[in-house]
């Protein structure tokens, strides 16, 4: 079941691409002793203030390297989330979208969050009102509500849970054999993988990424001619006729682990370019392409690469750390309201993690002796 209700807008009240002021903000790139600079001035800023780098995958991949550099992490959203509340930093420097510092936020009340540029946004995020995303779910009672981590905290605080594409399917499939029936938002192409990989009862929110909306699967079957052995590697965001050619669905992390423990030469992948930095350091041997969108020559607003992600460079993450810039805030009751959601979610995936590592332990030979129990 699907119910078309609003799209992020595409145009601003001049008539400028959504995306125009993002890419118009993008830092320009800098020379080799300009980079090094400013990593050491950002190392040394982060030491000086007890402040650790939660950097996502898509970022600049000087950003990546100084998080790993300096005892951060690079990693996806529900990670970055994780690892921001347990690391005992009084300040998380969040390099990503502004979802994900207000996720920091939301879970780390007591700790300072900082973000390069408060302005890097998400499409999905834009494209999910709060005030028409309550009236959706009011419009609905009998729904779960379960959201996507690109949301703002108001949207998560009108929510009963809260996914990222790490863990959505596992959520979903648990509340479908419950029983229940699911409102999901914002994104319609991982919104619809779910629903066809679960069978759930889903009533849709219509967001878009405008990263993984442009992958073309026309395009990719041509690119498929010429590389006819490619392992194609798909994140769920991404349209049906290309999510249907993929020998890999998964999140950002899923798709990493493909690249490494994958047997394939040629790995064609269908998600932000940002991460090939780290499918590089990690599976030094192996060939990336880039799965096509509409092309140069076409529209494609972002061309494989998420403006608001490419806003983060070393330059502002040095001016926030020195000037104390781009502090997250949020109303105290929002907050509470939407920790439920997210709390939710990191106790499933907790849970689930024991389930699995249960499930692979050896079964011990009869009459042996499990620690803590006695004979099993
Ligand atoms: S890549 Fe897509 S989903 Fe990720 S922040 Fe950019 S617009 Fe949002």
């Amino acid at each position: 079941m699907t119910q078309v209700l609003f799209d992020y807008t595409r145009q601003d009240a001049q008539g400028d691409s959504c995306t125009a002021h993002a890419w118009a903000k993008v830092p320009a790139p800098l020379n080799p002793s300009q980079r090094q600079a400013l990593k050491a001035r950002a190392a040394e800023l982060l030491r000086q203030h007890n402040a650790v780098l939660v950097a996502h995958y898509y970022v600049d991949g000087d950003l990546q390297d100084l998080a790993l550099e300096t005892g951060g992490i690079v990693s996806d959203s529900l990670e970055m989330a994780r690892f921001g509340r347990d690391h005992a930093a009084q300040t998380l420097v969040v390099a990503g979208v502004r979802f994900m510092g207000e996720s920091a936020k939301i879970l780390s009340p007591e700790k300072r969050v900082l973000m390069p540029d408060l302005d890097a946004t998400c499409s999905l995020d834009l494209g999910c009102p709060a005030d028409e995303f309550a009236a959706f779910c009011n419009a609905h009672p009998d729904r779960q509500v379960v959201v996507y981590a690109n949301t703002s905290a108001a949207v998560k605080a009108r929510a009963d849970w809260m996914v990222t594409s790490s863990c959505a399917l596992e959520i979903v499939a648990d509340l479908h054999a419950k029983g229940q029936k699911i409102l999901w938002a914002p994104d319609r192409h991982l919104g619809r993988y779910i629903q066809e990989q679960t069978g759930a009862d889903m009533l849709m929110w219509n967001g878009a990424c405008i990263v993984h909306d442009e992958f073309k699967g026309l395009e990719l079957d041509l690119l498929l001619e010429q590389h006819p052995g490619a392992m194609v590697l798909v994140h769920p965001e991404s349209p049906k006729s290309v999510v249907d050619k993929a020998d890999v669905v998964g999140s950002t992390s899923a798709l990493i682990k493909a690249v490494v423990e994958g047997t394939a030469q040629e790995y064609i992948v269908a998600t932000d370019n940002g991460i090939l930095h780290r499918m590089r350091q990690l599976a030094p041997g192996k060939t990336l392409i880039e799965a096509p969108t509409a092309g140069n020559s076409a529209t494609c607003k972002s061309c494989a690469h998420c403006p608001w992600m490419a806003m983060n460079g070393l330059q502002n993450l040095v001016d926030c750390l020195e000037q104390g810039l781009g502090e997250i805030h949020i109303e105290e009751a929002i907050r509470v309201e939407a920790l439920g959601c997210i709390d939710r979610m990191l106790d499933f995936t907790a849970a689930l993690k024991v389930r699995q590592a249960q499930a692979q332990a050896p079964v011990p030979a009869a009459g042996s002796l499990v620690p803590g129990i006695g004979a099993a």
